[in-house]
């Protein structure tokens, strides 16, 4: 089959600043060194265009998980610019489409299915047919001002930010071209990569705990150079919410910022998924796992009958839960007069901590029932 042809930009650009990165970064270092300034510069940057494809490109402009301030967009046009991620309407619509169509090789631009280097940076260099454009999937996007406007000036706003910006703040501190190498050129390296590790290794390596129909994982370490976005398993199956680690101990920082931003109006209407949905995704996963161990594993006919039992309480339990929860988070916003309704109100509440004290229990048996799993002895074939 013929090869796509070779998108000539891409190809220097993505090939030259990782070699110019290599070389002239250690380079200038050794023989006239960086201080701590310019480190810095570096270091900020780096979080200005990471935050703006994490918590603008992304959960923004693509998802739609909340809502932003002009300003905010604004910077995170900015910011995507200096990132050299291309615009927001080419970055939200191929994202769009790599959602709908993951892992389908002909229509997901960056499929993990074509393997670790195109969908890390392959898919740029070539113009493939599965990277075509199409802006049919983001009207919506087209309707606003500054997405328009960075659209239109892109290639200014590409050198102001990666040339102007970095010169002008090393300028300031008495040296032009350490500001250029770390603020420029390794901030630029090093924020390109870390992007493309969610498209390549997110999709190959980690956990998949709420649903395999997709090879999208959850990595927790991927976390960390990615402002949060390692949690890609959970992201994919649920990407109207403006989290990724929905734990408060998991590592997000897109989250933390996005949520502080709405306590002083410049996001709201952050959209988040149930307990109950999150859970019950979960436990889908882990009941259809344990289906399979016992086929593979021949574990006897009465096992599997409880493993079902279980889940279908399971279940059960957690459709109480999520009705008792909303029953009384209702009634807790109502003020009751009379004594016997706020009786009413004591009941609601106090049903609603008995069957959360059930889940709890239900939950941890059905932890304990699928360690026990693993440790049946297998009948002879
Ligand atoms: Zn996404
Ligand atoms: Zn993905």
């Amino acid at each position: 089959m013929e090869k796509a042809p070779i998108n000539w930009t891409n190809m220097i650009l993505f090939s030259l600043t990782p070699l110019a990165a290599v070389t002239l970064v250690p380079l200038y270092g050794f023989l006239y060194g960086y201080d701590l300034y310019e480190w810095l510069v570096c270091i900020l940057l780096m979080g200005f265009c990471g935050m703006s494809i994490t918590a603008g490109y992304h959960r923004l402009f693509s998802h739609k998980t909340y809502k932003a301030h002009p300003i905010l967009r604004l910077l995170f046009a900015l910011g995507g610019a200096c990132a050299l991620q291309n615009d927001v309407l080419h970055w939200a619509s191929d994202h769009r489409r790599h959602h709908r169509f993951v892992d389908n090789n002909e229509r997901d631009p960056y499929s993990a299915g074509r393997g670790f280097w195109f969908s890390h940076m392959g898919w740029l260099l070539r113009n493939y047919e599965s990277g075509r454009e199409d802006f049919s999937n983001v009207k919506d996007l087209q309707k606003d001002p500054i997405v328009l406007w960075q659209h239109r000036h892109y290639l200014s706003l590409v050198i102001l930010t990666n040339i102007g910006l970095p010169m002008l703040l090393g300028y300031l501190h008495g040296d032009i071209i350490a500001g250029l190498l770390l603020g420029g050129l390794l901030r630029l390296v090093l924020s390109l990569h870390a992007t493309w590790l969610i498209n390549s290794i997110a999709h190959i390596w980690g956990r998949q705990p709420y649903s395999d129909t997709s090879t999208a994982r959850d990595n927790s370490l991927l976390a960390f150079i990615t402002f949060g976005e390692g949690y890609h398993n959970y992201h994919h199956t649920f990407q109207w919410d403006y989290r990724n680690g929905i734990r408060w101990w998991q590592f997000d920082p897109t989250k933390w910022m996005i949520r502080l931003c709405s306590l002083v109006g410049l996001t709201r209407d952050l959209k988040r998924c149930t307990l109950a949905q999150i859970e019950k995704a979960r436990l889908e996963m882990q009941y259809r796992l344990a289906t399979e161990k016992c086929k593979l594993l021949n574990i006897p006919e009465n096992w599997q009958q409880r493993l079902e039992l279980e889940y279908e309480q399971f279940l059960h339990t957690l459709q109480l839960w999520t009705e008792h929860r909303q029953a009384w988070y209702e009634a807790r916003e109502k003020q009751f007069q009379e004594t016997l309704e706020q009786w009413d109100k004591l009941q609601l509440r106090d049903r609603y901590r008995e069957i959360q004290y059930t889940l709890k229990v239900q939950k941890r048996r059905w932890q304990l029932m699928l360690r026990n799993l693993g440790d049946s002895a297998p009948l002879p074939a």
